[in-house]
């Protein structure tokens, strides 16, 4: 009974003193169902269809049934066999193993990571998965897609996005039967606790488990680095109309080093990146808030056709406008990305003018909640 004491009467005390504790009820809601069945595991693929690669730490080995194989230390070798899984000197006789280590975080090819170590056999090459709890993995990611230097509650609204993303690709677009997600710009950039600091690891661990969804899903979020002082709608960038998607005028990305920004290109390099003799005359078609497509020589191509061709960080985002100054083309453009859903130079902005996570999400995202999924 003491120990019921001693944790109930505090909680009483505070659901009654403090109804609202660290945040606004309001905006933070229970998981309303959102978790049945969902495990807090995640699946990498770190390598995809390797001959071999390696491995190292002080590990157990064990099968697709958790049976405990073998046990290995420092160095070693994995390759694929035929038939089996080599380990060092030693083959094992199956499709599927893995590797765990209780003490310290294994490293693969050099870069430490988090969880268990999982290697598949398929078409006698190897599918390296590192598997994880997910907030391991937010941890791992928010500081390759935010500056280390944003203030905390950039990061914590970093943090929220980046396991809304996990979450929604796990529950409905997986990238594979091995593996949830890609490590790569595809789906988030990881690669492993390398880049984890005391302040992402601390935003990460304050939004424990929340989750932006849509009605009773996760929702699809998209962010970008700088709008340029409009966010555009989805409906207008990819002729996908999301609700939560929207239109609106970010007044706080001016910070951002590439808020606006010039780039001159010479018609003969500009020919030599878009595959053609020569260039003359350049137009940009808008569409509501952005370029649509771009008008070369009487040729239309999509804007971000155009932009992969000359470079997407020389032509930093599609809106812009090209104006032509002694022989030069100069392009004269706002802000950097596909300008749809968060702005992260403007998250930052709310940030450091005292705005919370919630506040920052609810402003970018129309109609969403933040939910506690565990
Ligand atoms: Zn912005």
């Amino acid at each position: 009974m003491n120990f019921f004491r001693r944790i109930f009467f505090p909680i009483l005390f505070f659901t009654f003193i403090f109804p609202l504790h660290a945040f606004d009820v309001d905006e933070l809601l229970d998981d309303d169902g959102l978790s049945n069945g969902f495990t807090h595991f995640l699946r990498i693929g770190i390598k995809t269809e390797v001959s071999s690669f390696s491995l190292e730490g002080d590990a157990e080995i064990k099968n697709k049934n958790d049976k405990v194989l073998s046990s290995v230390q420092g160095r070693f070798q994995i390759s694929a066999q035929s038939g089996g899984i080599k380990v060092g000197n030693r083959v094992f006789k199956e499709d599927m193993i893995k590797f765990s280590s209780e003490l310290i975080p294994l490293k693969v090819e050099g870069r430490m990571f988090r969880g268990e170590i999982e290697v598949y056999l398929k078409n006698s090459k190897l599918i390296v998965v590192n598997k994880l709890d997910i907030e391991d993995y937010v941890k791992g990611v928010i500081n390759k897609e935010a500056i280390p230097s944003w203030p905390v509650e950039a990061k914590k609204t970093q943090a929220v996005l980046a396991r809304t993303f996990a979450v929604y690709q796990k529950m409905f677009n997986p990238r594979s039967t091995y593996f949830d997600l890609a490590p790569t710009v595809l789906d988030q950039v990881y690669d492993g606790l390398g880049k984890e600091d005391v302040s992402s690891v601390e935003a990460v661990d304050a939004t424990r488990g929340e989750v932006i969804t849509l009605g009773s899903n996760p929702a699809k979020i998209y962010f970008h680095s700088t709008c340029g002082g409009t966010v555009s709608s989805s409906a207008e960038i990819w002729k996908m109309d999301e609700p939560h998607l929207q239109q609106l005028s970010c007044p706080y990305c001016s910070k951002s080093s590439l808020y606006r920004w010039t780039r001159k290109i010479k018609p003969a390099d500009l020919a030599k990146k878009l595959g053609v003799k020569s260039v003359k005359s350049l137009k940009t078609v808008r569409g509501k808030t952005r370029v649509e497509s771009v008008v070369i020589d009487g040729k239309k191509m999509p804007v971000n056709k155009f932009r992969e061709l000359v470079g997407f960080s020389v032509i930093w985002s599609n809106d812009f406008t090209v104006s032509n100054s002694g022989g030069t083309f100069v392009f004269t453009g706002k802000g950097a990305g596909h300008g749809v859903g968060v702005c992260q130079w403007g998250m930052a902005g709310m940030a450091k003018l005292g705005k919370n996570h919630y506040e920052i999400l609810k402003f970018y995202l129309k109609g969403i909640e933040i939910r506690k999924m565990y």
